[in-house]
């Protein structure tokens, strides 16, 4: 533990003086925008509510009375402190949504809250962990296949509980590769679905009504008549609910689809499965939303792109028939064997990489070095909203 770190969980404990009483802090475990993380031991003494709920089994008197040698260790706990920076009901929000998840193995559950006039300490089981980059290279197909299990385990009930996690990524899935086990963290960014239930089976997406989905329909074949772009349109843009992390947002994320579901994370958890077969991560790596559809786009085609699009309401124009000739068309197979014969990089390619690589990869017979530049300006790509061409008709 350095110095620094030390002197910093010292300035903690002195200025949450409950702190102290309860647990002993061991190290500094995770820094980000919301909160940093400490390693912590429950002191003699404290009562950590709920830990039989990850300690199995339970240390009974009559058992401990039996091996009087073996010494009780007291439990590791993981200790997140929220920034007093964040909104009060965003910090509601996130221990909210721990509370009712608790109870399953596959999400980290919330042992305690710690209060000290504006200050939150979240308590949680300690978690042995790899840092994903240690193992996505070489973790074997059968290791793939039981973190997607674990993770989608874990999904599956937080998603049973009507949650959205929204920020589904290696970090806030913390994964033992030798024990096989999996746990969920991080609901900073989770919220309850807003959906009325009878809108959830049906196949289009939930923020166009049906006639707006139809008439859609019909327009997107209209899709490539350049002329129907009005040309200085002064309508706000679309908002949405964008939280989350380059490089997971899902589709219907980026094209700003109002009412997102729980789909958006099982997205998120197929880019994490890419991205572990395809050895490669980031898989995905542009900050901007258009950059990122373009990303998708090169992988998975433009046709389906195109119809997703469709799906969510909007018109997904491609004005470079380069975008066409660098995709490869939703064949992942023919997409993993381009990544798995780019091993000389080391796996961890640098940002933009998936397009830019990609293009030059395959551009290179006409010997013109062509960047996907989305510009909304330059009309490489554009985004047009489905009620921007309800208006040219
Ligand atoms: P943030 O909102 O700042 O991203 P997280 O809840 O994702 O906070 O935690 C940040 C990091 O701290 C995680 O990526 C992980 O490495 C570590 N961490 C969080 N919770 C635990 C835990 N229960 N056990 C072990 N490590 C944890
Ligand atoms: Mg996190």
């Amino acid at each position: 533990v350095s110095l620094e770190v030390l002197e910093e969980m010292h300035k903690l404990e002195l200025c949450f003086p409950v702190l102290a009483e309860r647990y002993r802090l061991i190290d500094k475990i995770g820094e980000g925008t919301f909160s940093t993380v400490y390693k912590a031991a429950a002191v003699d003494g404290t009562v950590v509510l709920g830990s039989q709920m990850w300690k199995s089994p339970p240390l009974h008197r009559s058992s401990a009375a039996k091996k009087p040698k073996a010494k009780k260790k007291n439990p590791l706990v993981a200790l997140k402190q929220i920034y007093v920076t964040s909104s009060p009901n965003r910090i509601h929000n996130e221990l909210n949504l721990l509370y009712m998840l608790s109870g399953n193995s596959h999400v980290a559950p919330l042992l305690d809250i710690l209060r000290y006039q504006d200050q939150v300490l979240a308590i949680l089981p300690y978690y042995q962990h790899s840092d994903f980059r240690d193992f996505y290279r070489d973790i074997p197909v059968k290791g793939i296949k039981k973190y997607m299990w674990e993770l989608l385990q874990g999904l599956e009930f937080v998603h049973s509980k009507g949650i959205i996690h929204r920020d589904l990524k290696p970090t806030n899935f913390l994964y033992d590769p030798f024990k096989g086990k999996g746990v969920l963290v991080d609901f900073g960014l989770a919220e309850k679905v807003s959906l009325p239930l009878s809108s959830r089976s049906s196949n289009a997406c939930p923020c166009l009504s049906k006639e707006r989905s139809s008439a859609n329909k019909a327009q997107s074949k209209r899709l490539n008549i350049k002329a129907a772009y009005p040309k200085a349109d002064q309508r706000p843009p679309r908002r949405a609910n964008r939280a989350g992390t380059r490089g997971f947002r899902a589709p219907e994320v980026l094209f700003k689809c109002t009412n997102q579901t729980t789909k958006i994370d099982i997205w998120s958890a197929g880019i994490i499965g890419l991205s572990l077969l395809a050895r490669k991560f980031p898989l995905f790596n542009s900050p901007d939303d258009i950059d990122a559809l373009v990303e998708i786009l090169i992988v998975f085609g433009v046709d389906k792109m195109q119809k997703c699009a469709e799906l969510h309401g909007c018109g997904l124009e491609l004005s470079a028939p380069l975008i066409q000739k660098t995709t490869f068309n939703g064949n992942l197979v023919k997409f993993l064997s381009y990544c798995l014969n780019h091993e000389e990089r080391n796996g961890c390619l640098p940002p933009d990489s998936v397009i830019y690589d990609t293009v030059k990869f395959l551009d290179e017979d006409s010997g013109k070095l062509v960047k996907p530049i989305v510009d909304e300006n330059e009309a490489d790509v554009k985004i047009r909203e489905s009620q921007r061409l309800e208006m040219e008709n």
